[in-house]
């Protein structure tokens, strides 16, 4: 093949464009990038290997090195793993196969600092290369094939690469940086090496760097690492070193691991740029045996809605490499979850179909569901400060220091934890019927009374009224239709806190509760309104003799509305409204059908039931009204409104109401 100039992918383009403009204070970042990058690319040899020996082509040392040439100002990373064909270099350098990229492109705003933030959660591998240097070239060989079939590529980091076909004898893939005139410091044995230390030394795979000494140096600054030693300067010695630790972290003890270090492997595996909220790291022994390391990030990831996204957890069997995202690893609603699980027991050779049928992997699944649950749970209940942290000083009787310092650290993490990922969360109420109540427990809701997602269903039965049987909640689009709705007027009056549900996913992930802890969930836009002991004889007596009065209105207005209403009756959740529209108790709320049109699904046609407020002035002018059916309309499509909803003739209502102002 001769030299082809290819286009990147435009959402590459783009990215591209970005990386080199505000990563600036992250410039490190690259090398841990491209070592993962290699590291990967060894593991993915090593698992290929496991059917076929002859991959290794008699050099199964799997490593990376690192070599830097001052003189071409270029630092390479050379791995002996998996290689590139023409193809896939063409396929994985110039597009980006993740879906919801092009989705996350539109969303940056190019304000660098805002987007430097945001592409931390994407994750910018190879591309990260272009933030030091202004061309990269790559050089590899898939492993299997020709020493003819290797291939080159070349760019300059803008809108196109080249790629050509050359001869490559080894195996694996080396990435040449050519730096850029700001970035020559990275050319530097003691840079690199330190940066490898601080990013790398948990990745199990060995680092190489030729060593180097001092030729005729003068040691003049001893404090000084370089010491200011010159004439000769540093000279290879052409013998190698393994810079790394090349120890498996989540293989070695907790107790010689630092915080830091947990925090650098999960930077590694995840390509986030800050620190986990918290993880977990056990041996587990039993019938099934496995090690796993899990990690809460602290910042959902841009796809975090897609179901269909990987997963985070990688699947090592032995120390082996199997997988990553291994879905079967997890339940989907704690896709956001990164981290290792390394089993004793599976067979290397297994794949996804069969990780969907073991047993062991149904146990290890259990395992880490109950582990990240009770993370959780720790992390819930070390949300808020205790009260004597808080209280003024006078209090270390109480507390020691030590404990202190630790509820600081921990408080609010939680909070953050939940307005990243809550709404994810409560997926699982519907996915985890073993786990419901554990979850049921985690979940928080702003209320009418309290507008941070902070109220517990716990924190909410504690508030109950004297006499009050059912925890309320309203489903809506967003918090103000939800807390100005019509519905909730009769709970405001009454002092009733009603939750606040306006996530896409909680309609339908409150199907599955039906109570907690043994108080039954009740929307309050469901059924008539049952406020059971906490309307007093007086209220229900009005209530009966309204809907007695108003029966021939009733059906004159059923009647005029037959189209739109399922039925018309007279309530008593109304205050300041004059109407509003409920569903029957067992029927689909017309904001999930709503969501569900909306999002191209088959809904029913639901028709809500309209209620009116017997005190309503407008309501008690309708009898006898020359404009009886126009007003009738308007109340509907009102109450349609005000739920967040359209009228299904949005003109013809504005006609009426014109019409009336007239
Ligand atoms: P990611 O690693 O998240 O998939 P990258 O942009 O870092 O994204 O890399 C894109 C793809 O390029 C990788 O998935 C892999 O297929 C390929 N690749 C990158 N570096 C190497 C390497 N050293 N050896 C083999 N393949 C590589």
């Amino acid at each position: 093949m001769t030299k082809q100039t290819l286009s990147f992918q435009a959402e590459v383009a783009q990215l591209l464009h970005l990386v080199t403009h505000s990563l600036y204070s992250n410039k490190e970042i690259f090398l841990r990038e491209l070592i993962s990058n290699a590291s990967d690319a060894c593991d993915k040899l090593r698992f290929e290997a496991i059917n076929d020996g002859g991959l290794y082509e008699n050099d199964a040392e799997l490593k990376v090195k690192v070599t830097f040439d001052q003189d071409a100002k270029t630092l390479t990373i050379t791995d002996n793993g998996i290689g590139m064909s023409t193809q896939e270099a063409i396929d994985h350098l110039g597009t980006i196969a993740k879906s919801g990229t092009k989705d996350f492109v539109s969303k940056l705003s190019g304000d660098q600092k805002a987007d430097s933030q945001l592409i931390g959660q994407f994750g910018v591998g190879f591309y990260s290369g272009f933030i030091v240097a202004d061309k990269i070239t790559v050089e590899s060989r898939r492993a299997g094939m020709k020493a003819e079939e290797g291939v080159r590529w070349i760019s300059g980091g803008a809108g196109d690469f080249e790629v050509e076909n050359i001869t490559r004898p080894a195996r694996g893939t080396s990435v040449i940086l050519h730096l850029r005139d700001d970035a020559m410091d990275y050319a530097s044995a003691w840079k690199v090496k330190g940066i490898i230390n601080k990013y790398s030394d948990h990745i199990s795979l060995p680092i190489c760097m030729e060593k180097e000494e001092w030729k005729d140096g003068e040691l003049i600054n001893p404090s000084d690492e370089q010491g200011g030693r010159q004439p000769g300067g540093m000279v290879k010695t052409g013998e190698w070193e393994t810079v790394n630790k090349a120890n498996a972290i989540w293989a070695r003890a907790k107790k010689d691991i630092t915080a830091d270090e947990y925090a650098e492997f999960y930077k590694q595996i995840s390509h986030d740029f800050e620190a986990p909220l918290a993880y977990t790291h056990n041996r587990v022994e039993g019938s099934t045996e496995y090690t796993q390391l899990l990690y809460i990030p602290g910042k959902a990831p841009f796809d975090l809605y897609n179901r269909e996204k990987s997963a985070g957890v990688k699947l090592y069997v032995k120390r082996v490499f199997i997988m990553d995202d291994a879905e079967a690893l997890l339940p989907t609603y704690l896709r956001f979850v990164k981290g290792v699980v390394d089993s004793s027991d599976l067979p290397l050779n297994v794949s996804r179909e069969l990780l969907q049928e073991s047993r062991d992997v149904k146990a290890i699944r259990e395992g880490c569901t109950k582990r990240v649950l009770g993370m959780l749970e720790d992390l819930a209940k070390h949300d808020k400060l205790p009260e004597a942290t808080i209280s003024a000083e006078g209090v270390t009787d109480v507390v020691t220091e030590e404990e202190k310092t630790e509820a600081a650290t921990n408080a609010g993490k939680f909070t953050k934890f939940y307005n990243e990922f809550g709404a994810v969360l409560k997926e699982g109420l519907g996915e985890d019927y073993a786990n419901k109540d554990r979850i049921a427990k985690l979940l928080r809701f702003a209320s009418s009374t309290t507008d941070t997602l902070s109220v517990s269903f716990a924190d909410y039965k504690a508030r109950m009224k004297e006499g009050q049987e059912a925890i309320y909640f309203i489903t809506a689009d967003n918090a103000a239709a939800a807390k100005n709705s019509p519905q909730l007027e009769v709970f405001k009056k009454k002092g009733i806190e009603v939750l606040l549900m306006t996530d896409r996913v909680d309609e339908w992930a409150l199907n599955y509760l039906q109570d907690f802890d043994g108080t039954p969930l009740q929307s309050v836009a469901k059924g008539a309104v049952d406020l059971g002991k906490l309307q007093d004889e007086t209220e229900k007596k009005a209530a009966e003799e309204a809907a007695e009065t108003f029966k021939p209105l009733l059906a004159k207005l059923k009647e005029a509305l037959k189209d739109k209403a399922e039925d018309v009756r007279v309530t008593t959740r109304l205050v300041d409204s004059p109407a509003c529209l409920v569903v029957q108790d067992d029927g689909m709320s017309t904001q999930l059908a709503r969501m569900l049109k909306q999002a191209g699904q088959a809904a029913p046609d639901v028709k809500p039931v309209l209620e009116v407020n017997a005190e309503h002035p407008l309501v008690k002018m309708l009898d006898g009204s020359v404009h009886f059916n126009d007003l009738a309309h308007i109340l509907f499509d009102q109450a349609l409104l005000a739920e967040g909803g359209l009228p299904a003739d949005p003109a013809a209502y504005v006609k009426r109401v014109n019409a009336l102002l007239l």
